[in-house]
């Protein structure tokens, strides 16, 4: 049965996030913000505390807490600092698809490095300069050798692109159109012939790096191939379908602070002779944030529940993401107008969670992608049921 309540144990890794982002992320937040930057610092705490593999089974070094938990302790960790959340969020999802698709040599090798934080943090190397939203147009490639696969071609916006120890990176192996010729590959952050780019000046997350990557004719072992040739993109979209469960989760963790944060504000600041809060205009902007970030949190739990049972979720990650990154940047919105003019400085953290959380529309699938996997669910459940 799905529950509201998290069970112990899924407390406990919430309890665990919270505490860490207040003694860790908190006291570094702004800062980091403010002039950019990598917190590999932070990151090498968070694997001490399990934080690099919740979602990962323990005999592969990861804390087995399942998806509920892992959503639970994403919107406490970017209630302070979302920046360090996504470097978090994108090393789960890599552990998890290794330890999901891997043969049993790449899980031993790769998994336990990754939640230990051997990696600093694993990357995620899907889109290409024109191939975003449509995947199945990417143009790097992997020809096959002698003694394995030559990887040549470039991605764009990989986040942590900067310091991950550990890329999963897509590649064409086959002149099928689409989808069908891609295969999906290990490839460490030292390999000759990768070269991290410069990081994109973004107007939120400043803590986390967001860069090309190039890869020149780089050599890789038989033992690199995650998966089965061709199946790359069926990889892909499951791997996505959880990591959209992390995305809405951050999300909701920056509405939700900004929100927090607006209520103390409105309580008191004066204006008239009386709180603001007694005015109704703010206690109606208060009340939509409020419900909207619970129904997010919702859809959120519903989506991580049938993750963590092994039942279908993509439609129901799809529509959490969507609904928590519009809503979540909707109550970011209304705690500035709440701050009015303050609201709009840096001296107060509520913009900070506006630019930070605007990118959870984008990335991992825009909102209209996830309209798009959404709507044709629907329509092809009503056709096979007509
Ligand atoms: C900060 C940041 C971090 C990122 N991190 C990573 C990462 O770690 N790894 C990775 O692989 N990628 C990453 N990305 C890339 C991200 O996933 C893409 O930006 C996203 O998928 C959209 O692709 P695009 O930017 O090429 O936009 P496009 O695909 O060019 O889309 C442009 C617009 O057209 C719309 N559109 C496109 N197709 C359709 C359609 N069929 N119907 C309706 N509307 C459509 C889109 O919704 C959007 O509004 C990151 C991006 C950012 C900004």
């Amino acid at each position: 049965m799905l529950s509201v309540d998290p069970n112990e144990s899924q407390r406990l890794i919430a309890d665990t996030a919270r505490q860490f982002a207040q003694r860790v992320l908190a006291p570094r937040a702004t800062q980091l913000d403010l002039e950019g930057g990598f917190p590999a610092e932070s990151l090498a705490q968070a694997a001490e505390l399990g934080l690099l593999g919740i979602n990962v089974p323990g005999e592969l070094g990861g804390v087995e807490a399942g998806a509920v938990a892992y959503a639970l302790a994403v919107i406490e960790l970017a209630k302070v600092c979302a920046s360090t959340t996504v470097a978090i969020t994108v090393s789960n999802m890599v552990a998890e698809v290794i330890a999901k698709f891997g043969t049993p040599a790449q899980r031993e090798e790769h998994v336990p490095a990754l939640c230990a934080g051997e990696y600093i943090v694993g990357g995620f190397a899907l889109s290409e300069a024109g191939a975003g939203s449509d995947p199945g147009g990417m143009r790097t490639r992997a020809t096959k050798t002698d003694t394995g696969w030559r990887l040549s071609g470039s991605k764009l916006w990989i986040t942590s692109g900067t310091h991950a120890g550990l890329f999963v990176v897509w590649a064409r192996t086959s002149d099928e159109p689409g989808a069908r010729g891609i295969s999906a590959f290990l490839v460490k952050g030292d390999a000759p012939g990768v070269v991290r780019g410069k990081p994109e000046h973004k107007l939120g997350q400043h803590g986390s790096t967001t860069t090309p990557l190039d890869f020149n004719d780089v050599e890789l072992g038989e033992d690199a191939l995650l998966g089965e040739v061709g199946q790359g993109f069926k990889i892909a979209m499951m791997a996505l379908d959880g990591g959209r469960i992390g995305i809405a989760s951050l999300a909701i963790g920056c509405g939700q602070a900004a929100s927090d944060y607006a209520v103390g504000y409105a309580r008191e600041r004066q204006q008239f002779g009386a709180p603001i809060s007694s005015f109704q205009a703010i206690q109606w902007m208060i009340a939509d944030s409020a419900t909207e970030l619970d129904a997010a949190r919702l859809l959120v739990l519903r989506a991580a529940w049938l993750k963590e049972q092994g039942k279908v979720f993509s439609r129901e990650a799809s529509m959490a993401k969507l609904y928590a990154s519009e809503k979540a940047y909707v109550a970011c919105d209304r705690a500035i107008q709440v701050l009015g003019g303050y609201g709009y400085t840096r001296e107060f953290p509520v913009e900070r969670y506006l630019r930070d959380v605007r990118v959870t529309r984008i990335f991992e699938g825009t909102s209209e992608i996830q309209r798009i996997v959404i709507s044709r669910d629907l329509l092809r459940r009503h056709s096979s049921a007509s």
